[in-house]
C-alpha cells in the first residue's frame, strides 16, 4: 500500500492573527463568503470582515447556526453561488459545514477556528449529520484547507472544557496513529502512514504531556501563555495532522460506539478519552502506561470512567452493544495490529472503568 501525506496549504497560529486574516491569505479574488458561527459573530465579524475588504475582496457574509446536514450545505450553495475564496470561522460544526461548501464551490478554503476541541481545522472531511441530528456519514472532500488561521487569543477565552476536549481528542491521536502505524493500516486517504505522519502524532502526545496541565490553568484564566500556544498547535495542527495522515484505531471506534448509548451530554474528547483508555486496555499496556495516562487524565480533568461521560448506569449488555457498534466492519478499530472482537472491547470497556474509578477515588 501507498503511503499518503496530506495537510492544510498554510497554518498561521498566534495572538490576535485574526486582526490581520489580509496578510496572510495565499489567493486573491475578488468575491469572499464569509460563514460566521452565530455565536461569534461579534468576535470575529469585523476584524475579518476588515482584512478581507483590505485584501480587494467583496464580501458576502452569512451567520451559521445549523448541525452540518445535506440539506443546510446544499442551500448555502445555492446561495452564495460562486466564490473567489470561502471563509468560515468557529467551531468544528461551522468549519465542517464550510468545508463542505467550498468543496462543493470548488473555491479556496480558509478555516478560522475559534476553539481547540476538535480536528476540524486543517483536515480534508466534514462530519454530516441526519436532519434528526444523529450522526450520517463522513463527507470527504479531497483538498485540505489553503489557509487555517488560528487566533491563541480567541481560542484562549472560549470555555476551558472545550479545550480540555480538544486534548483529549490530541492525545487519543499518538494512541491511535501509533497502533494504524504498527498494524500497517489505512489512514483516512486510504493510504498508509508516513513516519513523518507518526512523529507528528507522538509530539502532540509529548507537547500535552509536558505542557497539557499549565495550559488549562491558563485558559481558565482566559490567559495566553507559552503553554497554551504549544498546546493549542498539538490540539490543532499535530492533531489534526496525526489523525488524517496518521491513521484512527480503538478509541474513536470505541467513541463511535458509545454514541449509539445516551451520552448527549459529554463531548467528543470527553467520550474519545473513555475510548483511549479502553484501547489501552484493549492492547494490553503496562500498568505505568495505562495508569500513567489515566492519571495525566485526571490532572488535566478529564473523565476516566463511563460514570464521566453520563453512562454511570450502563450494564454489560448496554456495553457490549457499544462494542458492537464499534466492531462494524467500517470502523477504524481494525486499524489495530490484532483481531478485535465486540467481547475483547466489552471486556476492556467495563476493565478500563473499573481502574479509572479506583485511580479517581484513590
Ligand atoms: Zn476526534
Amino acid at each position: 500500500m501507498t503511503r499518503i501525506f496530506g495537510s492544510p496549504g498554510r497554518y498561521v497560529q498566534g495572538e490576535g492573527v485574526i486582526d490581520s486574516i489580509e496578510e496572510y491569505l495565499p489567493m486573491d479574488g475578488s468575491q469572499a463568503a464569509l460563514l460566521l458561527d452565530e455565536q461569534i459573530v461579534d468576535l470575529v465579524a469585523e476584524p475579518l470582515r476588515a482584512g478581507l475588504d483590505a485584501a480587494g475582496f467583496r464580501i458576502e457574509s452569512i451567520a451559521v447556526d445549523e448541525v452540518p446536514t445535506n440539506g443546510v450545505i446544499e442551500a448555502l450553495v445555492d446561495e452564495i453561488d460562486a466564490a473567489d475564496v470561502v471563509v468560515g470561522a468557529g467551531g468544528g460544526r461551522t468549519l465542517d459545514i464550510t468545508k463542505a461548501v467550498a468543496a462543493r464551490l470548488e473555491a479556496p478554503l480558509v478555516t478560522v477556528p475559534t476553539i481547540a476541541s476538535t480536528d476540524a481545522p486543517t483536515s480534508s472531511l466534514s462530519v454530516i449529520y441526519t436532519e434528526s441530528g444523529d450522526f450520517e456519514a463522513l463527507q470527504f472532500h479531497g483538498v485540505n484547507p489553503d489557509l487555517v488561521l488560528v487566533d491563541t487569543g480567541l481560542i484562549a477565552r472560549a470555555p476551558t472544557r472545550l479545550f480540555r476536549s480538544g486534548i483529549a481528542d490530541a492525545l487519543a491521536t499518538w494512541f491511535e496513529a501509533d497502533a494504524a502505524y504498527r498494524a500497517h493500516g489505512k489512514n483516512v486517504f486510504e493510504g498508509r502512514s508516513t513516519r513523518t505522519a507518526h512523529a507528528i502524532a507522538r509530539e502532540a502526545y509529548e507537547t500535552i504531556d509536558e505542557h497539557g496541565v499549565d495550559a488549562v490553568r491558563a485558559v481558565e484564566q482566559d490567559a495566553v501563555t507559552p503553554s497554551v500556544e504549544a498546546v493549542v498547535e498539538a490540539n490543532t495542527l499535530m492533531s489534526g495532522l496525526g489523525f488524517e495522515s496518521g491513521g484512527l484505531a480503538a478509541a474513536h471506534a470505541i467513541h463511535d460506539g458509545l454514541t449509539h448509548l445516551e451520552v448527549h451530554g459529554a463531548t467528543h474528547g470527553e467520550k474519545v478519552n473513555v475510548g483511549t483508555i479502553t484501547q489501552l486496555v484493549l492492547e494490553g499496556r503496562s500498568r505505568d502506561e495505562l495508569h500513567g495516562f489515566i492519571e495525566l487524565s485526571i490532572e488535566l480533568g478529564l473523565p476516566v470512567t463511563l460514570a464521566g461521560i453520563g453512562l454511570a448506569d450502563a450494564d454489560a449488555a448496554t456495553l457490549q452493544r457499544a462494542a458492537e457498534a464499534a466492531c462494524e466492519p467500517t470502523e477504524t478499530i481494525h486499524n489495530e495490529p490484532f483481531e478485535v472482537t465486540p467481547t475483547a472491547v466489552a471486556d476492556a470497556l467495563l476493565t478500563a472503568d473499573h481502574i479509572g474509578r479506583t485511580l479517581k477515588d484513590g
